[in-house]
Parts: C-alpha cells; structure tokens; sequence
C-alpha cells in the first residue's frame, strides 16, 4: 500500500511464543523481502508527538511514524463472572469440556474461557475463531440436552502477503521438530513430544495441515521419514496408517 513498515518486537525473534526458530527465520525473511524493516528485542518506551503520534520511542532507537498498530496481547475481563462467584483462574473462566463453569447453569465460550484442551491435556484459553465456534456449539448442545465435548484440534490461521500459515495442535512441551519442505514457500513444520505428532505449522501446505489435523486428533503413529519425505503424499499414506 505503499507506506513504510517497521516491526518492534520485544522477544529475540517474530512469533516466539507460537512457533519454532525456524518458522520465525521464514517469516523474518518473508517481511524483509517485501521491504519491512523488522527490530527484534528492542523494547518500546513512549510514542512521542503534538497531536498525533510523529515518533515511536524505544530504549536505544527513535522510529518516526504516522500510524502506529499495537499488536500486544488481550486481556479478558472476567470481573462478571467472578461477581458471579465463578472460578477464574489465569484471566479465564473456567469451564468443563461442556462449556459449563463452576455453576453448572452458567455457560461460557470463547476467548474469555479456560479449560483442558481434550489432545494435550493442558490448561489453556484458546484465542481463535475456530475455537470460539466449536466451543458456542458444545455449550448449545449442552442446554439442549445433548453431549457434545470439545474435541476439534485447535487451530488457527494467517495471511501475510503470499503466505498463508494454517497451524493446527498446540505446540507447548515438544522436544523435537520435523520439516517437510516442498519449496521455498511451502513448507510445513512438524513438532513432536516423545515422538508423538502433537501439532504442525504448515505455509502454503493446505494438504499437510489437513493431515496434521487427522493425525493428532487420531494420535497416529507417523514415521518421521515419511514426514519428510515429500514425494509421499502424506493423506494417502495416512489412508493406510488408519
Ligand atoms: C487483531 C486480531 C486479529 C485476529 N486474527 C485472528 C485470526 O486470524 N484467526 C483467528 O482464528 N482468530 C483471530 N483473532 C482472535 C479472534 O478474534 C477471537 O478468538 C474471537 O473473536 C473470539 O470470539 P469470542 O466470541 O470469544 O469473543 P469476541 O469476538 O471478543 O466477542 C465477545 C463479545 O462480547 C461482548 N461483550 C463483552 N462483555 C460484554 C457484556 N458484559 N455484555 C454484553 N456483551 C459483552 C464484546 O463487546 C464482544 O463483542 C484475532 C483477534 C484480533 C484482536
């Protein structure tokens, strides 16, 4: 669109809390190709200006700039439902796999949730559309008298120029990485926990990511040589694995 564009990240690299070194070196390159300058670990301090912003300070650095778009996280507020007297524990509500919270009458869904993702066990509170949906539709089914656990692998999505990351699983506690590498801007990166496929970042692989999905929600045995190997077309080989 023709303006300038400066990334400021506080962590050492892009997208250090959702992915591998690997994806983030992608996605640094991606961004510096097409012109965007990138500064890593460097911390923002003020946004200095008259009556709009002119300059974002940093603590070594002065970047001038007209827009500013902070993109640093979100809180919930969960003050309703502590008022409420329901559990709230890490900035979630707590929920069962059928969306109930402590009081059995009370539902919650989305963003604002915590609860045991059914294929890593783990406590979290899940920020995607996908899960929002998965999770209304679980608390409908509920009231309506039906049992429906969520049990989606969660995923999420990026566009970002022409390069559409689909990540399905969560990657937290994996000891080991696979890549399959098609091309240059296809490729997908497996991440495993004592050999278990427990989730995938696949660019421009919509194949591998649908397979990812399947795997992990089948915990399927897949040896990391066909992982790798992109002359095997992983679905049909999964076909035979199932
Ligand atoms: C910049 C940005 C980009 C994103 N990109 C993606 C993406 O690419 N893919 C993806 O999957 N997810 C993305 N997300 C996350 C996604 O938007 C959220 O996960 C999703 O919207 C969560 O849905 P939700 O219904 O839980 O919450 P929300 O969409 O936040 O809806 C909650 C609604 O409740 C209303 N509300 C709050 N309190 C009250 C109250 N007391 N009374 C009445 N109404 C109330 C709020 O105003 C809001 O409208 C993105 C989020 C942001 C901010």
């Amino acid at each position: 669109m023709g303006h300038d564009v400066t990334i400021i990240e506080r962590e050492s690299r892009l997208l250090a809390r959702v992915t591998a070194k690997r994806i983030s070196a992608f996605y640094h390159k991606l961004h510096k190709s097409n012109g965007i300058k990138i500064f890593t670990q460097t911390n923002v301090v003020a946004f200095q200006g008259k009556d709009a912003v002119s300059t974002v300070l940093c603590e070594d650095k002065v970047i001038p700039a007209d827009i500013v778009v902070v993109g640093i996280g979100a809180q919930t507020y969960t003050e309703l439902a502590q008022e409420a007297g329901l559990l709230v524990e890490h900035g979630g509500i707590v929920i069962n796999e059928l969306c109930q919270t402590t009081d059995m009458n009370i539902y919650a869904a989305g963003d604002c949730t915590i609860g045991i993702e059914h294929h890593s066990g783990l406590a979290t509170r899940i920020e995607s559309v996908p899960n929002a949906l998965e999770q209304a539709k679980t608390a409908a089914a509920t009231i309506c008298g039906k049992y429906k656990p969520v049990t989606a692998v969660p995923w999420f999505w990026s566009d970002q120029f022409d390069c559409k990351i689909q990540i399905a699983g969560l990657n937290q506690g994996y000891d080991e990485t696979v890549l399959r590498q098609k091309d240059d801007k296809a490729l997908s990166l497996w991440y495993l926990k004592q050999g278990k496929i427990i989730a995938a970042d696949c660019i421009n692989c919509a194949k591998e990511f649908m397979a990812a999905k399947k795997i992990i929600a089948n915990k399927l045995d897949v040896p990391k040589a066909l992982l790798s190997n992109t002359d095997i077309d992983l679905f049909k080989a999964l076909a035979q694995l199932s």
